[in-house]
């Protein structure tokens, strides 16, 4: 098992927001994320673990800030916009990017690096010749590979660099 660190900065992303937290998962942020959570669950839970909150409501965002806890008002409605606001505001740096940090986009677990030939039922064929490098989630167990897992995320990557030079 590889030794893998972690980043500073973590994440609770409001409810509207799954794409969002989904990206910043893969760029390797733990990212808290839930479908539904009501306000006063999210800011404690925010404050206890010291995430900043990111959420396009307003009012949220104003609550948070009285309990003195960071937090990014998503104004934008694109994903690359509103993805350069969070990089812009927690000064992320997301030029490269890495695989053995990616979290899993489904669950913000961590992933690990598999060898092909143990994950040999559960891949598609194709997807065996075509790719050498796989990691599996240790909490739901699914498998990525750079296909899926960093290819894509490295030209939206590209996008919002251009974007905030
Ligand atoms: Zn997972």
């Amino acid at each position: 098992m590889l030794h893998k660190k972690e980043n500073k900065r973590t994440f609770f992303v409001d409810a509207m927001l799954g794409n969002i937290a989904k990206k910043l998962r893969l760029l390797g942020y733990d990212s808290k994320y839930f479908s539904y959570i009501d306000d006063e669950k999210l800011i404690n839970i925010a404050k206890k673990e010291n995430r900043i909150i990111i959420s396009k409501d307003e009012n949220l965002v104003k609550k948070s800030q009285k309990f003195g806890i960071e937090s990014i008002f998503i104004r934008k409605n694109t994903e690359i916009d509103q993805l350069c606001e969070v990089v812009r505001y927690a000064g992320l740096r997301i030029s490269e990017i890495n695989g053995d940090t990616a979290r899993c986009p489904k669950c913000n677990s961590l992933t690990v690096h598999v060898d092909k030939i143990s994950i040999k039922e559960k891949i598609p064929s194709k997807v065996r010749e075509l790719n050498e490098r796989f990691w599996k989630c240790e909490n739901c167990s699914k498998i990525y590979w750079e296909g899926t897992h960093i290819k894509n995320l490295q030209k939206l990557v590209g996008k919002i660099n251009e974007k905030l030079q």
